[in-house]
């Protein structure tokens, strides 16, 4: 991963090379950005720029020997820490999971919790950086670095750190070894302990504007222009959800972003929004249109569900779990009944053949009032 694979954050890219040739080098760094951004993609092109032996002035050269290491995550003096989860082993630590985690980074750089847990067969169980992690660590600190140069320390959702692990990393951070420097990557912060962010020095990894995305897309996937531009506007700036729409094969674009989307729009009451959205949307054929209403009609059966019944009957994926725990409020049971029958009526209708645009915004506009007149005392969660 070297910078100009990263679209967008251009001024952190700057930042950086300019902190590396003046040799002004924080020991202690923290890329905060939101699951599926870039932030760890830059630790690990800001940790290539350190070890490359022929660095450019904005980027590492990308053929030196170092920069061949760490292209595939083995370079000795870069040590991977990323939560892990219990099989292998009561403390468990990163390096037992080595080699699924270079798998899965070179498979896709802009990562997700999530799909990483799922990796290590974790969805279901807790993940987490224990403190033998930290001891291990401790002892690489103790050998001198292989190849001379920066040693560097590289640990993806530092949240995940259970206390004692990340008091034993406050020593480190509080005396740093040598030529050490570590880059602690969260989508968390507020979850770090304070003596640790006291010892950092913290950077925003932003959502990337529409161009970027709209330039990364067209680089990286064949798509045709209505679909690019589609995934652009959905995905928000978040590199991860934009690559999962791009490679989901069985529907052009995944449908619970694209229900979120329109149920944030129809709530806020965002006319001319709501209008875009549908012209998009139309562009989807028939079927996915009525699949796309079976997905809602789910939704609003498993908001009930969350609302009312017990938790084990809930069938969703742990994203969609954290829609509905902020979109549940709006489904009650004076609206609940109405907003089936909408959803119901309107699949009738666009297996009848109606004008799926006529269809859609007058579902989308009866959505408007029906989500608002009764949640009155719970705006709040929707937008945040
Ligand atoms: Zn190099």
């Amino acid at each position: 991963m070297n910078f100009g694979q990263i679209p967008g954050n251009n001024n952190v890219k700057k930042q950086l090379s300019l902190a590396v040739e003046h040799d002004r080098i924080s020991h202690a760094h923290l890329f905060c950005g939101d699951d599926g951004s870039s932030n760890l993609a830059m630790a690990w092109a800001f940790a290539k720029y350190l070890s490359c032996q022929d660095r450019k002035e904005s980027d590492s050269c990308g053929q030196c020997s170092a920069c061949l290491k760490q292209s595939k995550l083995s370079h000795p003096d870069v040590h991977w820490v990323f939560p892990v989860t219990t099989g292998k082993g009561a403390n468990p630590t990163s390096d037992m999971f080595i080699e699924d985690f270079r798998s899965f980074m070179l498979e896709q750089p802009f990562p997700y919790e999530l799909d990483w847990n799922q990796k290590i067969g974790a969805a279901n169980k807790q993940v987490f950086i224990g403190v033998k992690e930290s001891s291990e660590l401790a002892k690489k600190m103790i050998l001198k670095p292989y190849e001379g140069s920066y040693r560097i320390v590289i640990i993806w959702q530092a949240h995940k750190m259970h206390a004692p692990a990340a008091n034993k990393l406050l020593k480190l951070l509080e005396e740093p070894p040598e030529k050490t420097i570590f880059i602690l990557v969260t989508s968390e912060k507020d979850q770090l302990l304070d003596t640790i962010l006291s010892r950092v020095q913290s950077t925003d990894i932003s959502a990337i504007n529409d161009q970027d995305m709209n330039n990364y897309l067209n680089l990286n996937f064949e798509l045709e222009t209505s679909k690019r531009e589609r995934i652009m506007l959905l995905s928000s700036g978040n590199l991860g959800q934009a690559i999962k729409m791009c490679q989901d094969q069985d529907r052009s674009v995944s449908l619970a972003p694209l229900f979120q989307s329109w149920m944030r729009i129809s709530y806020a009451a965002k006319i001319p929004e709501l209008s875009r959205w549908i012209d998009s949307f139309v562009k989807l054929g028939r079927e996915e249109q009525k699949e796309f209403i079976q997905y809602g009609l789910h939704m609003v059966r498993e908001c009930l569900v969350y609302n009312f019944g017990p938790s084990q009957l809930q069938r969703l994926n742990d994203q969609e779990l954290s829609f509905c725990k902020k979109f549940a409020p709006f489904i009650n049971e004076n609206n609940a009944e109405s907003i089936i029958e909408e959803f119901e009526s309107a699949f009738a209708h666009i297996t009848r053949n109606a004008s799926t645009k006529i269809v859609f915004m007058d579902l989308s506009l009866r959505l408007v009032l029906l989500l608002r007149t009764k949640s009155l005392t719970l705006q709040k969660s929707i937008n945040q």
